[in-house]
């Protein structure tokens, strides 16, 4: 049996772990935190149950194909409800001027060309064409690359490729922003169709116009909710990792990953991991295959020596983070029929918002464009009666320096004024005069805090940027080039950022080990498709 150790017991490694479970594997995952899910965390107070990571449930297919590799299905295993309207869209005030209307998203596709129509007529048509192409894109991606370990040049030799060559070559080299403004004139418009870009941890000058595919996913598929929010996928995912075998420790941080030298070959294999639980006690654990599903930064530079590094700091100083994030918790006492379930607000001039997250000066955006999810407006259980549960994500720098969160104002000065920012804002352009009277209980999380939970590269939120040459092949790969026996897995290495990506990252993984190269999904129950 090969024994196999998962570090980290986030989304990915706990997918990491169920699926090399099922293959046969003896599986170990070590967490260092004393609960499992990772940037999925969620926060408890006072009748209050806040999710602090993900809240689009994007990508569907993504989910159904992991839990058919799993034996299972998403009905069986969530309760997933669809979002109508998926989300509304508020623009900064020009002062001394009437409220811009806020946009709504509805739910169906008929519903949100006419929404697009309304606001610029003769969009509709335009738009119908942009979600065929972002459809036929992610069909491309899902059959191409994603799925792809990028282990034989053979999987790209497919003659729907070649087909598509020109075409694909004119979306890798066209910034989104570009191609969008092309196509669309109103801002606001403009705006829902870049700010996908972001999902990606990046911003729509920097991203290559492929990536137009993510509209087809809010704009065409819909938004859903598990219900039990996030918190709930990871918890079936422990169930699952455990009922095929796997054992799941928590408050046990790994510190080293061991190797010596490889059987009959020069280079390095692993040997295990040393590990430290929660009485302070270090232990060695064997292993002929480990999985990091820790941020890559961290397992590269921290828990390997420097010649066994596919990925040492001077690699890192050539990359880029995505962005960094305050989250604003907010318990509130009455209703905010304002906000539907997703609300964007977004800056007019958020050029210089993105410049502010991404330029060579990084600061806090103010204003910024921030992201609010109400989830008490589909599920009960996350407030008590009679009050709302807040998220609130501003995007800032990916940087430590600018602090840690805290409970009710105690944390740093920094975040703590983005906060007050943000609520200021959403009271201002919401329409919500007395929001800062209403709350009742407040949390905030910064950088610092990231870097502390989860060992993330310079506190950021998500990992690198989907910048195009941090994308696909260019983005790290799911194995060590130095070191046999080692390979990674999470939004910190291919496929890339989001839940799904990390879903897909664990079945990258799956393939390594397998020595299974095909481009696409692992055909369920047998090798892989192609
Ligand atoms: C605020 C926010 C909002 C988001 N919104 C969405 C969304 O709406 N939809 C979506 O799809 N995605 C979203 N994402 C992205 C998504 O949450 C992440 O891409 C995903 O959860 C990352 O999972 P992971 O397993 O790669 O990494 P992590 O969640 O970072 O898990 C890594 C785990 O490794 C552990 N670890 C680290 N070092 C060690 C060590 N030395 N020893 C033992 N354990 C260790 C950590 O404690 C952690 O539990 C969001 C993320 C954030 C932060």
């Amino acid at each position: 049996m090969t024994r196999t150790i998962v570090i980290g017991g986030g989304i990915a490694g706990l997918a990491t772990a169920g699926l090399l479970a099922r293959e046969g594997h003896d599986v170990l995952l070590l967490e260092q935190l004393d609960r499992f899910g990772g940037r999925v965390g969620s926060v408890e107070r006072e009748g209050f149950r806040f999710d602090t990571g993900p809240s689009w449930y994007l990508m569907p297919r993504v989910f159904d194909h992991f839990f058919a590799l799993m034996g299972t299905s998403t009905a069986e295993q969530l309760d997933l409800r669809d979002l109508d309207p998926g989300y509304r869209v508020f623009s900064e005030p020009v002062p001394g001027t009437d409220h811009d209307r806020p946009v709504t998203i509805p739910r169906d596709k008929a519903r949100v060309l006419k929404a697009f129509d309304d606001l610029e007529p003769g969009s509709a048509p335009k738009l119908d064409t942009y979600l065929d192409s972002a459809r036929h894109t992610t069909a491309m991606a899902e059959q191409f690359f994603l799925y792809n370990p990028f282990t034989r040049l053979r999987s790209l030799m497919h003659r729907r490729i070649f087909g598509a060559l020109p075409s694909l070559a004119r979306l890798l080299t066209t910034p989104l922003d570009t191609y969008v403004a092309r196509r669309f004139q109103s801002p606001i418009l403009r705006q829902i169709l870049g700010y996908p870009a972001v999902f990606l941890g990046t911003d729509p000058s920097a991203a290559p116009a492929l990536y137009h595919l993510m509209s087809a996913l809010d704009l065409d598929e819909g938004v859903q909710y598990p219900m039990g929010g996030f918190r709930h996928l990871v918890a079936r995912l422990e169930h699952l990792a455990r009922g095929a075998g796997a054992t799941l420790t928590s408050g046990a941080e790994v510190l080293e990953i061991t190797t010596g030298q490889r059987a009959h070959a020069r280079g390095s294999a692993v040997t295990g991991v040393r590990w430290r639980d929660a009485t302070g006690t270090v232990h060695h654990a064997r292993a002929d295959v480990v999985v990091s599903g820790a941020d890559l930064h961290h397992t590269e530079t921290t828990l390997l020596h420097g010649d066994d590094q596919s990925y040492p700091e001077t690699w890192w100083q050539r990359k880029t983070s995505g962005p960094g994030a305050v989250l604003v918790l907010l318990g509130i006492r009455g209703e905010l029929p304002a906000l539907p379930h997703h609300s964007l607000f977004f800056t007019r001039d958020w050029q210089k918002n993105f410049a502010a997250i991404f330029g060579d000066h990084p600061s806090i955006p103010d204003p910024a464009s921030i992201y609010v999810c109400k989830p008490s407006a589909t599920d009960p259980d996350v407030a008590p009666a009679g009050h709302e549960n807040l998220f609130v994500l501003v995007p800032i720098p990916a940087d430590t320096r600018l602090g840690a969160g805290g409970a009710d104002g105690a944390g740093d000065a920094l975040i703590e004024q983005t906060a007050d920012a943000a609520i200021d804002q959403i009271a201002l352009w919401a329409g919500i005069p007395d929001l800062r009277e209403r709350i009742v209980v407040r949390q905030t999380i910064g950088p610092a805090d990231f870097a502390r939970d989860y060992h993330s590269w310079q506190g950021g939120m998500l990992g690198p940027a989907h910048t195009l040459r941090q994308s696909a092949m260019f983005r790290a790969q799911n194995a060590s080039k130095r070191v046999q026996g080692l390979y990674y897995a999470g939004a910190t290495t291919a496929p890339g950022v989001g839940v799904p990506m990390c879903l897909i990252s664990a079945e990258l993984v799956l393939k390594r080990v397998r020595g299974d190269h095909g481009a696409g999904p692992t055909r369920v129950g047998t090798e892989s498709v192609n």
